[in-house]
């Protein structure tokens, strides 16, 4: 160890750190998954990290990237030790082009911080999760991750354009250009997002930026059951309306939302749809108004967000996966089964299913989320100290893995795979899916040193 140490000072010089203090901070991250690092290593530049990892290859030690620790998957956990890479120094936005409509950034930027410097051009990011404020671009693209907005942006997908990345063996390649298509050879870029760190580390990235739109509207529409809410959903997509948000709170979150901010004017009697619309002044009146329309069949209330309360009404929204505490402080939110996903015209089934399994098995739920994108956020909590709750939540959460699963979506709309949902993989993908992922890791990382135990490879 003491060598390893010695090369590694070599590299980054003081930025590695083998103290037991700041090993365990970097032991997880905002999963219940951990491990424990043997060295945390901070690199500053593309070469540090190519020989860092030439090192680890030559001695067969674990590299583990990290971003900001914010996944929910253990996607950066450590859990076979070794080295975790800390990327949040190498933090620059090194190009803003707005001709091109592009930025390079280092992969430590925070999301927040781009669309922070995008802003006074009138441009920004649209990827929007929760964790805005604190995640990285960089675990943003290797968790393909998104939000509120993915309903009419997209995911991150669909903005990166070009990658930096170092393999497991040192070497440094492009997968992309500074174009904004491009069908020339297996599209690497995709291939490495989404990856979980598993296939390379993403030193630079090439992103896609937009126009910010000048107006939005925010529509809140109350119904009676989640179920209902979910079948005017679809009717609202299947009136050709995009909204460019379309979430779902269920009463219990609507009951947290309300201790967050007493004065929030939402309702508390049902169960609601936020929609929002943006584009320019015109096209979001008449989008709402259409929206109004449409499900007022179904709702029990529906109404536009008057002024400044669509921003205190979404600050309250990014709260909620967090606040849940507060309501019942003896229980705690556990992130399992939180991030399924189904097409959207089997939304009301799954809310169903998750309905019943929950009920069945008497474990408090709240349910929120990405809605228009068939993406359900189930919240579950308990008393951690009891270990029969413990065994109801693991239960509750593979039902409701596998009903996502049964109704043809996914165990994971957002915030990936890692280790809690690595079970899961070959049978969601398939077996011969599931053996292609599986000689794509070979190809690139032969002996296994990236993020080992991830994604089930
Ligand atoms: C309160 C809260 C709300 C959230 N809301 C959302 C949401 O709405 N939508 C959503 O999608 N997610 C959400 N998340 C999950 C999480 O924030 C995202 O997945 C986020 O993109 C992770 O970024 P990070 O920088 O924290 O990455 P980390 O957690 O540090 O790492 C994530 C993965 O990326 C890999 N990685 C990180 N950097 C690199 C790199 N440079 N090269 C290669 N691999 C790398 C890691 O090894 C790991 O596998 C939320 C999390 C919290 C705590």
């Amino acid at each position: 160890m003491t060598d390893i140490m010695q090369e590694l000072k070599e590299i980054v010089g003081e930025s590695v750190s083998s103290s037991p203090g700041e090993r365990c901070c970097y032991a997880g991250d905002a999963s219940q998954i951990t491990g424990m690092p043997d060295f945390v290593v901070r690199p500053q530049s593309t070469s540090q990290v190519s020989r860092i990892l030439r090192l680890c290859s030559k001695r067969l030690i674990a590299v583990t990237a990290r971003g900001a620790g914010t996944g929910l998957a253990g996607g950066c956990s450590p859990v076979r030790g070794g080295i975790v890479l800390d990327m949040s120094a190498m933090n620059r936005i090194l190009e803003i082009d707005i001709e091109n409509q592009q930025v390079i950034v280092e992969p430590g930027v925070v999301a927040e911080k781009l669309n922070s410097a995008l802003r006074p051009y009138g441009f920004f990011f649209p990827p929007d999760p929760g964790s805005l404020a604190m995640c990285t671009i960089g675990g943003m693209i290797s968790n393909n991750s998104s939000g509120m907005r993915s309903v009419k942006y997209g995911t991150v997908r669909n903005y990166v354009l070009d990658l930096e990345v170092v393999l497991a063996d040192g070497k440094v390649l492009h997968t992309g250009k500074k174009v904004l298509k491009s069908s020339a050879g297996y599209d690497l870029t995709r291939l490495f997002v989404g990856s979980e760190g598993t296939l390379g580390i993403i030193t630079q990235a090439g992103l896609k930026i937009s126009p910010l739109p000048s107006a939005r509207k925010l529509i809140l529409a109350c119904f009676e059951e989640a179920e209902i809410a979910g079948q005017a959903v679809i009717e609202i997509f299947a009136s050709g309306i995009t909204p460019s948000a379309c979430e779902i709170l269920d009463r219990t979150t609507l009951q947290v939302l309300k201790l967050c901010d007493p004065l929030l004017a939402i309702p508390e009697d049902g169960d609601i749809i936020l929609f929002e619309v943006d584009g320019t002044e015109q096209s979001t009146s008449e989008a709402a108004e259409q929206i109004c329309q449409i499900s007022q069949h179904t709702a029990k209330s529906v109404r536009i967000a008057l002024g400044r309360e669509m921003d205190s009404i979404w600050a309250a929204r990014r709260l909620v996966g967090a606040a849940i505490s507060r309501l019942d402080p003896s229980k705690t939110r556990i992130y399992m089964g939180e991030d399924v996903g189904v097409p959207i015209k089997e939304i009301p089934a799954l809310i169903k299913k998750v309905q019943q399994i929950t009920t069945k098995l008497d474990i408090p739920a709240m349910k929120y989320g990405h809605i228009g994108d068939g993406n359900l956020h189930v919240a579950l909590f308990i008393d951690v100290m009891s270990e029969e709750q413990w065994q109801k939540l693991q239960l509750a959460a593979d039902r409701i893995h596998r009903a996502a699963m049964e109704l043809g979506g996914t165990v994971s709309s957002e915030h990936g795979i890692g280790l809690a949902r690595a079970h899961y993989l070959p049978e969601q993908m398939g077996d011969e899916a599931f053996i292609v992922m599986r000689s794509i890791k070979n190809a690139l990382d032969s002996q296994g040193i990236l993020n080992p135990g991830k994604m089930g490879l």
